[in-house]
């Protein structure tokens, strides 16, 4: 793996090596959306994405790139989330073997899936364990690859396919508001869209409880904070990082922030409106784009449904819940 900053030629690079194995996603309009709104709307549909998110296209992308000797190896990466399932999915795909290093008290269809992809899962407690710690000391003792989450040029370069698709799909955009965790999709998605759409606004937004990507802008520096309580669990980091930061720092138009009722609400609209299944932080585009609705009126815009994994049980609480 090589560690210089992501150009949009590693974003080509990526798409080329991902075609046949990710899934191209479809861009989801309605005529009924567009009257609601007053624009013109494109959702990119990760949550229709192998194993349910966009994090497959960095994760294939980073072990694609591995030597025949990391390969055989293998791969380490911590996560409770969708890039375990990404990791390890890719992984099997590519024959690497794979360890994941998961909270004991990981969701159970989380946990279930990764281990069904054939990982081997290393659980650590979540209240007393370090899990990039438990990883890179794992890496050190095994010679394991060690696949962060997002702060790596070639999961930057594998996200950003998922924009270079849609600006390809659906032609020039005004705007495109983007899900933020730890900015791997919205560095990506800024490098295409510096190539692809240089006129477009690109948005990224934060749960309201996590807004450490804002403060950052703001204060000119990568802002720490403690995990955020918010129902986005995919967008629980703490912190921005050195690859991410500096693409997001120097491209995006603004970083905005959603509260979790307007996730949950946006969580009911997609599933009434748009018969889809998406989870909460998938939901950050939208919930931010239509609080703008009036000044986007009669523009072009995009926005990227990151995810649809959830806990069905948990989605059902979310949907029914008073609002
Ligand atoms: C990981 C994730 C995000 C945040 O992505 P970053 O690259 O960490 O910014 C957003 N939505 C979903 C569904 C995710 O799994």
């Amino acid at each position: 793996m090589v560690m210089t900053s992501p150009t949009y030629d590693d974003v080509v690079r990526a798409h080329e090596r991902i075609a046949g194995h990710a899934h191209r996603t479809p861009v989801l309009t309605s005529r009924l959306t567009d009257a609601e709104f007053g624009g013109r709307y494109f959702f990119k549909a990760e949550n229709l994405q192998r194993m349910g998110a966009f994090k497959f296209r960095g994760a294939y992308n980073a072990l694609s790139r591995l030597t025949p000797e990391q390969r055989r190896a293998g791969v380490v990466a911590y996560s409770s989330g969708n890039h375990a399932q990404a990791v390890a999915l890719s992984a099997r795909l590519l024959d690497v073997p794979a360890t994941i290093v998961m909270p004991h008290d990981a969701p159970a269809a989380k946990l279930a899936a990764t281990k069904e992809y054939g990982a081997d899962v290393v659980s650590y407690d979540r209240y007393s364990g370090d899990p990039e710690e438990i990883a890179q000391a794992l890496s050190a003792e095994r010679g394991l690859t060690f696949v962060p989450p997002y702060d790596h040029p070639d999961i930057i370069a594998g996200q950003g396919t998922a924009a270079k698709e849609l600006f390809e799909d659906a032609g020039e955009l005004d705007a495109l508001f983007v899900p933020l965790g730890g900015g791997g999709l919205l560095s990506g998605t800024l490098l295409a869209a510096g190539a692809l759409a240089p006129r477009c606004a690109v948005y990224g937004v934060e749960p309201e409880a996590g807004n450490d990507g804002q403060l950052s802008l703001r204060r000119g520096g990568i802002v720490h904070i403690d995990t955020p309580q918010t129902i986005a669990d995919g967008a629980q980091t703490q912190h921005l990082g050195a690859h991410t930061y500096p693409v997001i720092r120097d491209r995006v138009t603004d970083v905005l922030t959603a509260t979790d009722a307007q996730l949950a609400d946006c969580m009911r609209w997609f599933a009434s409106r748009m018969k889809a299944v998406v989870e909460p932080t998938g939901c950050l585009g939208l919930a931010a784009a239509r609080e703008r609705s009036a000044e986007l009126r009669g523009k072009r815009i995009g926005v990227i449904i990151s995810g649809g994994n959830v806990d069905l049980n948990r989605y059902a609480q979310l949907l029914t819940a008073p609002h």
